[in-house]
């Protein structure tokens, strides 16, 4: 580059100075050419005259000796002619063998009176001439000088001025050199630095020479290689930061492009991964867990949230991993592990199973003393105690049967049944079903069903569902009006509902009423009107485990309506496929 700059700029400088040069030296050669013209014919002039006042006092017949001395003085041909062209005396001639002269232009205008020149080709001699004739004594007074003498004086003159023209020109040709070569240096320090940001080096520096234009650009370039050197130090602290960070944190992370390639992950990653973690690798060879991959796939496509459990990749250890979209594209997965969570729960769930389990056989025991010792008491009193034992036994007898079936649900060791049906096949059956309950509580029970698409469901266990919503309905949510169940299609899900137009919901217990021995008149809790709290949890187990959602909707006086979805059939069928 530094070689095709310099040439151009060393081309275009000696462009300019030959540009320059050339008018300046035919300017001054003509000049002097002009000049040299002038000075011979002034010369001439001045000799003709004063040969002329010296010609007066000469006779005519000693005229040829005069001119012929005069020229030797004059170093000029003198010519003497008479007013009729006759030449009188000439310095190079015998004047009696040469030819009239009133013709010859320079002669013609001294005849007429007047000073006139003109350079030609003597005929008398052959010799190219520059004449000059001014009037005298009627006739003219010619003086002539050889051509040869005034072209060997211009051509010294011209060559002087070649010499000098080059002699410049080559000065200018040398400082247009050294300058140009000055300023490619710069420029190419410019470049070199420019290189060596552009692979990385941000610490590279230009050279601020001198105040002028390149000097200005090398301040400029600097203050931003400085600037980006201290955005660049600044964005890897903040990374070395995150790194600790995400490296200190007790979840494995694991980012991944968009074109679903391990991107990052941190050091926990890595050792639970091992020798299989590469960076750039597809995500689906290092992770060969179908949920987990699910999982990002689906962040991926809608850029929204999901989580997934994973249990194949590490086997008898469980995660739970946290997808979420990347601002850039891609997605990073957060991996908890919850084994220990996990066999904590079961210690638990086997320990409420077992307890309530030995509870059973003793409190059925319980009752049926009751029962039998209620019969034999001999006054109401009696009667009145034995009523309250039995009750109570019957109260916890209850608390142990819910126990049970949370835990059963709960540990999904309690499988489902799953049969294709119809919303109204799962409805109709209620009113029978229910009837001992709605008969005691004084309720009447309506269906409104308008939902088409089916459903799988495990019948029982959904029934179980609505008859704990129809208790809770005619426990808290007694009404003239009565409690409607129904259904109907939202989407791909089907709604079912159970309403009431009791008292209502506090907005603040809607979210909390779900969790296990929540209630919320606290006072009645084991009077014999409430239940155990369990009912409702149970009933979202049950319906989390046929993949559909369970909520609440209440307004205080107006009744409330328990809601809860089953996917349809179709959709059912499209996520599997
Ligand atoms: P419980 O066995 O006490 O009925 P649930 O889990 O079935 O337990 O219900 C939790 C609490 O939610 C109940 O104690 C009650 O306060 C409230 N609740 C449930 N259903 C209704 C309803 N239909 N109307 C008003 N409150 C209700």
């Amino acid at each position: 580059m530094r070689n095709r700059l310099f040439l151009k700029l060393f081309g275009a400088f000696l462009l300019l100075g030959v540009t320059a040069t050339l008018p300046v030296d035919l300017a001054a050669r003509w000049i002097w050419k002009r000049s040299l013209a002038r000075e011979v014919e002034q010369g001439l002039t001045q000799k003709a005259k004063l040969i002329a006042a010296l010609a007066e006092r000469v006779a005519a017949r000693d005229l040829q000796a005069f001119a012929r001395q005069q020229s030797a003085i004059a170093g000029a041909r003198v010519t003497i002619i008479a007013s009729d062209g006759r030449v009188l005396a000439d310095s190079e001639h015998d004047p009696a063998t040469m030819e009239n002269h009133a013709a010859r232009p320079e002669v013609a205008a001294a005849l007429r009176g007047g000073k006139a020149s003109s350079t030609r080709q003597s005929a008398t001699i052959g010799v190219r001439y520059f004449y000059l004739a001014i009037p005298f004594r009627g006739g003219a007074l010619r003086l002539a000088t050889p051509m040869a003498e005034l072209q060997t004086a211009l051509q010294l003159a011209t060559r002087s001025v070649i010499l000098i023209s080059l002699l410049s020109l080559a000065l200018a040709a040398l400082l247009a050199g050294l300058y140009t070569r000055g300023v490619t240096a710069r420029i190419e320090e410019v470049k070199t630095f420019a290189e060596q940001v552009a692979s990385g080096n941000l610490s590279a520096r230009v050279e601020e020479r001198g105040g002028d234009e390149l000097a200005q650009m090398a301040t400029a370039l600097n203050l931003t290689a400085r600037r980006l050197e201290e955005n660049f130090r600044q964005l890897q602290y903040s990374r070395d930061q995150l790194d600790s960070v995400l490296n200190s944190m007790q979840e494995s992370v694991l980012a991944v492009s968009s074109d679903r390639r391990i991107a990052w992950a941190n050091e926990r990653m890595s050792k639970l991964l091992g020798e299989g973690l590469k960076m750039g690798n597809a995500l689906v060879e290092t992770v060969r867990d179908p949920e987990i991959l699910r999982s990002i796939q689906t962040v991926l496509e809608t850029r929204t949230a999901a989580t997934g459990r994973s249990q194949l990749l590490f086997p008898g250890r469980t995660f739970q991993v946290n997808v979420a979209p990347l601002p850039e594209g891609g997605a990073v997965a957060v991996w908890l592990e919850i084994t220990a969570i996990e066999q904590m729960e079961k210690t638990r769930r086997d320990f409420i199973a077992n307890v309530s389990h030995e509870l059973r056989t003793p409190l059925t025991s319980v009752q049926g003393y009751a029962e039998t010792l209620a019969e034999m008491a001999s006054d109401a009193e009696q009667r009145e105690l034995i009523e309250v034992v039995r009750k109570n036994a019957a109260r916890m007898a209850g608390l142990t049967e819910d126990l049970l079936a949370l835990a059963r649900v709960e540990s999904g060791e309690d499988k489902l049944d799953l049969q294709t049906m119809e919303p109204v096949e799962l409805l109709k059956d209620l009113p029978e079903s229910a009837a001992a309950l709605l008969k005691a509580q004084g309720q009447r029970l309506e269906i409104e069903n308008a939902a088409h698409q089916p459903v799988k469901a495990d019948a029982d266990k959904i029934r179980q569902v609505f008859l704990n919503l129809i208790e809770n309905a005619c426990r808290y949510g007694k009404s003239a009006q009565g409690i409607t169940a129904g259904s109907f299609d939202e989407g791909r899900e089907v709604y079912f509902y159970v309403r009431d137009h009791g008292p209502g919901i506090a907005s603040e217990h809607l979210p909390r009423i779900f969790e296990r021995f929540y209630r919320i008149d606290r006072a009645r809790a084991g009077s014999a009107e409430t239940g155990t709290g369990l009912g409702l949890a149970i009933a979202k187990h049950v319906v989390i485990k046929h993949g559909g959602r369970i909520w609440a909707e209440s307004e205080l006086n107006a009744g409330s309506t328990f809601y809860f979805s089953l996917p349809a059939l179709a959709a059912v069928g499209t996520s599997a496929s």
